[in-house]
Formats: C-alpha cells, structure tokens, sequence
C-alpha cells in the first residue's frame, strides 16, 4: 500500500534492498554484495542527492564487504553512507551512529589509525552524552579506540586503557560476559604483540574461567586467540608518525572475529536493529481544538443568567402586580 505512493524506480530499489537484506540474513554474502553493487551502479554521486534507502544499501554494502575481508572496497562506501545518514537523520541517531562506528573500523582495517582514532573519540563523545561515560556502547567504544592506539604504537597507555574499559565493564556488567572476555583476549594479544607471551598467557587464563557458560563462539574465539602468534610489524612506542596504510589484499581474507570491534558488535546486525528504512510520512496536522468552556465556566454562565431569568421574572410579575 504505501509502494504504491512512491515512484517505480524508488520501489524498485527498495524490492532489491529488501533481496539483499534477504541474502544477509541466509549467511549468502556474495550474492548480497552482487545485488547491492548493481543497485548501487547509479547511486548519485554527490551523497547530498542520496535517497534513505540508497543510503542504506551503501552502509549495508559496507558491512558486506567488511565481513568478505574487503575493508579498501568498502572504504568509500563508509564515508558516503556516514556522510549520507548524518544529513538525513543527524549526527545522534542510532543509524547515522552505526555508520560511524563501522567507518572507525573499515578506517582501523585500512590502516589509517590516526583517522580511525578521531572517529572513535568522536563516538565516545556522542555515547557518552547520550548514554553516560559507562554505557556499554561508551565503553565499547573506549575499547575500540585503545585497540586503535596499540596499533599506533601507543602501547603502554593503550593496554592501562583498555584494562580499565574491562575493570568497567566488569563491575556493571558483571565478569562472565561475551564483550568482557573479549576485550580480555584482546588485552592479552596486546602483551603477545608487546613481547610479554607471559602476561598474555595469564590474561587468557583469566578470560577462560569467565567465559564458562558463554556461547560456543566465545570459547572458539579464545582457542583461536590462544594460537595466534604475535605481530612481527608491531613498533612499541613507535614516534608519531602519518598513518601507514596497508596495499589492498589480493585475496580477500574474511574478518577474524577477534579482529572485529567492540562497538559495532556485528557489522552486519539485524535488521530491526540496523535501519529500518522509513518512508516519510506526512505529518499529521491536527486540526485545532473547538474552544471549549470548562465546567466552571459552564455552571458560572448558567447562574448569571438563572440569576437574571429570576429578576426578570420578578420584575415582570411585580409591574403585573402594581399595574393591576
Ligand atoms: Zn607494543
């Protein structure tokens, strides 16, 4: 019903969103991303002239391809649908947020950490106005940027960050908790990248004993964290230096689930929790209400003229009285 009020080619963009959110949903990345880059071939581009749905398969492309391990293609479409949201929604709304945080991470992916780290601070700002500075999307966020200024070569302040975000966490949340423990496994691959195996050995330990009970994917992700070796391109308390962007891979490698941020648990939520795309409505003019009297008005009025009725009358009778 309400297609019916939009123009075909809108529609038709909107059915094939709704086919690529469809293949998202089935786990069929590539068949989402083929849909998504033909719908996109006539995106305009200046994203000021971008519609709502457009701009959602621009940040839906963007999570496919972070997802495949493409984080330079997915580059420009981070930038177009952040710049697209904040013009359409504002710079607090969940969506335009969503974009934020998954350009920090395509931007951490790419290698433009300095960059990365302006867009994390940026969200830690909003977050915490909106949210409080203990939020978990806040803390989430504040884990994120330490993850940022480790590979930057800010180590020391990034792993006494990072600890801290988890000392938070844990006293809201409580220690066994999917975000917490991986925020754990990623403070012991910092000490493994630093050169202390030893520390990171007993960080892990510690993120086993409070991952008893979580998910399947949790434990796996500690397995996986526990065999890894350290980064032989870590420079600690490297100079500050312009960021050093990595060439774009041959082959696409998908995304670790221990490299993914904290902030966008999934670059690829679900629907109802991503974007729900909304056609403009009308809004409703409300038509101005008929000025009423209130009760004691009402009763104020019917006393005056009972009051006058009466005087009258008594006037009338009493000039009938005299007259006769
Ligand atoms: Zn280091």
């Amino acid at each position: 019903m309400i297609l019916a009020c939009v123009p075909l080619q809108r529609r038709h963009g909107v059915a094939t969103l709704n086919r690529a959110r469809a293949h998202v949903d089935a786990g069929e990345l590539d068949a989402a991303q083929e849909l998504l880059s033909q719908m996109l071939a006539t995106l305009p581009g200046d994203a000021r002239k971008a519609r709502p749905a457009e701009a959602e398969a621009v940040v839906l492309q963007t999570g496919v391809l972070l997802s495949l391990g493409e984080p330079h293609a997915a580059r420009g479409w981070a930038a177009y649908g952040h710049a697209t949201f904040r013009r359409l929604y504002g710079d607090r709304d969940r969506r335009t947020l969503h974009s934020l945080g998954l350009l920090a991470a395509v931007l951490t992916r790419v290698g433009a950490h300095s960059r990365a780290a302006q867009r994390y601070q940026h969200l830690i700002e909003i977050f915490t106005e909106l949210e409080g500075p203990r939020s978990e999307r806040t803390l989430a966020a504040r884990a994120d940027l330490a993850t940022v200024e480790h590979a930057r070569g800010h180590c020391v302040k990034a792993r006494n960050d990072l600890a801290g975000v988890i000392a938070e966490h844990q006293a809201a949340f409580g220690k066994v908790h999917p975000v917490s423990v991986r925020m754990l496994a990623r403070l012991a691959g910092m000490y493994r990248d630093c050169g202390d195996p030893d520390r990171a050995v007993a960080l892990l330990d510690q993120a086993r004993s409070n991952a008893i009970g979580l998910p399947g994917e949790i434990i796996d992700l500690l397995t996986v964290a526990s065999r890894a070796k350290a980064d032989a391109d870590h420079m600690c308390e490297a100079p500050a230096a312009a960021d050093v962007e990595t060439p774009p891979a041959q082959i696409a490698v998908r995304e670790a689930p221990i490299a993914r941020p904290f902030s966008t648990v999934s670059y690829l939520p679900e629907h109802p929790r991503l974007v729900a795309w909304e056609v403009p409505r009308p809004e409703r003019v409300e038509k101005p209400a008929a000025k009423r009297m209130s009760p004691a008005t009402m009763a104020l009025v019917a006393a005056i003229i009972g009051i006058v009725a009466v005087t009258v009358l008594f006037v009338i009778v009493i000039s009938t009285v005299s007259g006769g």
